[in-house]
């Protein structure tokens, strides 16, 4: 048995752990013992002495992510049994396919990892920690993920430069657990993604829309759409695969501009429907003409981070979706979104609610969107939902 430090509760603060709540917050805590480290499993104790379980410590004010709630020892075979569980879930799930090797295969806690990030891409993972015990796990974790039975992964590549608490000092370098790079075209519903996830955001791509391209795929046919925010052109791909008449792909960042252009043309090369534009979101549909576009796509980065830029975010959300409300002609489709885990549903609705109801129009709400089945959401912990969308017809 590994002798474990012993954090102990205050008393009564054991409730959200006895619900299966994964964190313990630094003002639940009576004791710390001592010659603790960050980055340490440990026990944690109610103030009565009765074990409510085993976790990772860190200082903050998330102060234990819980990964079990006994007393089972952290092994490499813990882990590699967490991995098993989540690769049979996304076989369950229907998407390892030939056709299709872009997934999330651990989200966090939704996975009984909490801290922990890996998405497939083919048959490279990249894993992503968030927390300083899991950047310590990393090679078991790494290990763990090429041993996978039939999954085939022979890469790893660890991206945690800027998700792990800066002020742990772990000084972290994105790099190779195992192996190297071999090729970066990933597929997606039988559409080929170039990944770039040595320098493009989080793991390189944004899986979390994969199910959301799919539907904008069936209401594309012989449309004019707008992907606002296209990053990897993702949605733009799926609406040229769906029938569109024309799309236009819109990004302030030249380098996204670049990606969406590189994988039109890897999955419809000489194909003349496609344009994308590097300029400023709020420029563009302040200068578009009224129903030029009859299917509008708006994924915007998180306009809230932190619970304090709350505000600010609906003042986002509102405007940008005030403006496509405005111009998007008659009878036209909009997918609209929000990833900013602290806007709740509710205040998303409530932003395009205000946009529809200051534009005049008369607006439907079709189809009311979330994150896919590969990024679950423990009931216990409903922070890990982030994802809200709305498909929105408008008359
Ligand atoms: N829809 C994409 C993900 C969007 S991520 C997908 O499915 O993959 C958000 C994108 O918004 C980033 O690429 C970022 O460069 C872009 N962005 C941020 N602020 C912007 C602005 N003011 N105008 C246009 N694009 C912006």
């Amino acid at each position: 048995m590994t002798a474990y430090k012993t954090i102990t509760l205050k008393r009564g603060k054991e409730e959200s752990l006895l619900r299966f709540h994964p964190w313990v917050f630094s003002g639940a805590i009576a004791k710390l013992p001592d010659g603790l480290e960050e980055g340490d499993t440990v026990r944690v104790t109610a103030a009565d002495g009765r074990l409510l379980g085993t976790g990772h410590y860190e200082v903050g004010s998330i102060a234990v992510r819980m990964l079990t709630s006994d007393d089972t020892e952290i092994t490499p075979e813990f882990y590699r049994e967490r991995l098993q569980r989540a690769w049979e879930l996304r076989e369950k799930l229907g998407l390892i396919r030939p056709d299709n090797n872009t997934f999330r295969l651990v989200h966090g806690e939704g996975d009984f990892l909490p801290g922990c990030v890996v998405d497939i891409y083919g048959n490279t993972a990249v894993l992503q920690a968030h927390s300083p015990g899991m950047h310590y796990a990393r090679h078991i974790l790494a290990d763990a993920l090429v041993a996978l039975p039939g999954a085939g992964i022979k890469n790893v590549y660890y991206k945690s430069e800027t998700t792990l608490p800066y002020k742990a000092r772990l000084d972290p370098v994105n790099d190779y657990l195992i192996g190297g790079f071999e090729t970066n075209v990933s597929q997606e519903n039988g559409l080929s993604f170039n990944i770039d996830w040595l320098k493009g955001q989080k793991t390189g791509f944004f899986v979390d829309q994969r199910d959301n391209r799919a539907l904008l795929e069936h209401y594309s046919k012989g449309a004019k759409v707008l992907n606002m925010f296209c990053y990897t052109g993702g949605f733009s791909v799926y609406a040229m695969r769906g029938g569109a008449e024309k799309v236009d792909s819109v990004d302030s960042s030249a380098k996204a501009v670049t990606l969406t252009d590189a994988n039109i043309a890897l999955n419809f090369p000489g194909d003349t429907r496609h344009k994308a534009y590097a300029e400023d979101a709020f420029k563009f549909l302040a200068d578009m003409p009224d129903g030029a576009y009859d299917l509008i796509i708006l994924d915007p980065p998180a306009f809230a981070k932190h619970r304090s830029a709350i505000k600010n975010a609906m003042v986002g959300y509102r405007r940008i979706n005030a403006a496509a409300f405005r111009k998007i002609a008659p009878g036209g489709i909009l997918f609209t979104f929000s990833c900013s885990q602290a806007i709740s549903r509710e205040q998303f609705r409530l932003a395009v609610f205000t946009a529809a109801a200051q534009s005049g129009r008369n607006v439907r709400i079709l189809h009311q969107l979330t994150q896919p089945a590969d990024h679950p959401v423990s009931i216990y912990h409903p922070e890990s939902e982030y994802l809200k969308g709305l498909v929105l017809a408008v008359e």
